[in-house]
């Protein structure tokens, strides 16, 4: 049982974004909760946002990229985007254990209704070892652990971020590009991607560059399909 002060810190009684009142162990009210912006319709190729009606965007029929389709809860935008900063840089894993469970939701809703087989296991993108040194925790690997209980799926730990990545935020895509070559690496002994679907998931997903560069990693040590699942998608 948690400490009543730590309880309070992950279990806030008022709304994060409102400060209304929350009946039961959520951050936002169901108000603010139902005005989230929400995914859907998006691209089932890359996630990205689109109108009504469409399927996948212009860019992934012109040029699919190597994943084979991505689901991600939210657009990447307010007040998501300070959502997920409280979580990432302000340290409330309450706040991103909802939004985790918001994104088992998802799935879970999107393989019920299209009656789509679950991945056989879950791989999170690693953050680097220096960036995890600063900030204490790996916000894709809490939030691997999530999806994994709830879809009850296994969490595979041998992907690994071999070189440090600058913050992508500013760069083209060719140097982008440039700068994830050799930047992951699979270590694992006991040949568990062979043939598998591997969901890989991370907090957001932005240009699709890194989970491509993570899915010719995966499938060149064996994995079969590589679907990506993102808490928030950037438009
Ligand atoms: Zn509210
Ligand atoms: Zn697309």
């Amino acid at each position: 049982m948690p400490s009543p002060a730590l309880f309070n810190a992950l279990v806030p009684s008022r709304c994060l974004l409102c400060e209304g009142s929350v009946r039961g162990l959520k951050p936002l009210c169901t108000g603010c909760e139902a005005g989230l912006p929400w995914n859907d319709p998006a691209c089932r190729h890359c996630a990205l946002p689109l109108p009504p009606a469409a399927s996948q965007c212009g860019h992934c029929l012109a040029q699919p990229p190597l994943f084979a389709g991505s689901l991600c809860a939210f657009r990447y935008e307010p007040p998501v985007d300070g959502l997920l900063n409280r979580y990432k840089h302000r340290g409330q894993l309450g706040c991103g254990h909802w939004l985790a469970q918001a994104l088992a939701d998802a799935v879970a809703l999107h393989h019920a209704t299209t009656g789509a087989l679950l991945p056989d296991s879950i791989v999170p993108v690693p953050l680097h070892w220096r960036r995890l040194q600063r900030r204490g925790f790996d916000q894709a690997l809490e939030t691997g652990k999530v999806l994994a209980r709830r879809l009850g799926l296994p969490l595979l730990d041998g992907l690994r971020r071999v070189h440090y990545t600058a913050s992508q935020q500013g760069q083209g895509r060719a140097e982008r590009q440039r700068n994830l070559e050799g930047a992951f690496a699979w270590r694992d002994t006991r040949n568990r991607l062979a043939g598998r679907h591997v969901a890989l998931v991370d907090d957001v997903l932005t240009t699709g560059a890194t989970a491509g560069e993570i899915t010719r990693v995966l499938q060149a040590a064996g994995a079969g399909r590589v679907t990506v699942w993102a808490i928030a998608r950037t438009p």
